[in-house]
């Protein structure tokens, strides 16, 4: 399926990080420790392998083998984008890759769980800004493969 969200995501989350400011850079090992702790937390248990991506461009998620495989070039290493690389695999278990609903509704839960508040309902007026469709509440990971999808109006 076409990742028919992803430039819209791009573009609200870029605003979004502009607007919330610089965060510091974290350790390869503080973001293993982080990744793991915000799958345990959405009921995710699979082993995490953080790799450094030299070379790379951007940041990556990928479910593979049981693994979550995310890569981290020096640039991404912040909490912000820890949070957007680990709602893929969040997503990935409801929906499969992509930015789709899905993507967008467990990004939303990881930034009120572990950036704040403040910042989850920001990120909410970029997404509903770039006019992104964002899945139902707990949609992200107790309903697999559903077919809800709303206009992001619920509370977080
Ligand atoms: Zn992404």
């Amino acid at each position: 399926m076409r990742d028919f969200q992803r430039q819209k995501v791009y573009n609200a989350e870029r605003e979004w990080r502009k607007e919330i400011g610089e965060y510091p850079k974290l350790e390869l090992l503080e973001i293993e420790v982080l990744a793991t702790k915000m799958l345990r937390s959405r009921g995710i248990n699979c082993p995490v392998k953080i790799r450094p991506g030299k070379g790379n461009r951007r940041a990556t998620a990928n479910f593979r083998w049981g693994w979550a495989e995310l890569t981290f070039p020096i640039w991404s290493r912040t909490l912000p984008i820890v949070v957007h690389e680990t709602a893929h695999i969040v997503a990935w278990k409801a929906a499969g890759g992509g930015h789709g609903p899905t993507f967008c509704r467990a990004s939303l839960c990881l930034v009120r769980d572990y950036i704040g508040l403040t910042q989850a309902s920001l990120l909410q007026t970029y997404y509903t800004k770039h006019r992104l469709i964002v899945s139902e509440a707990q949609e992200a990971h107790r309903n697999r493969k559903s077919h809800i999808e709303a206009r992001l109006k619920i509370s977080l």
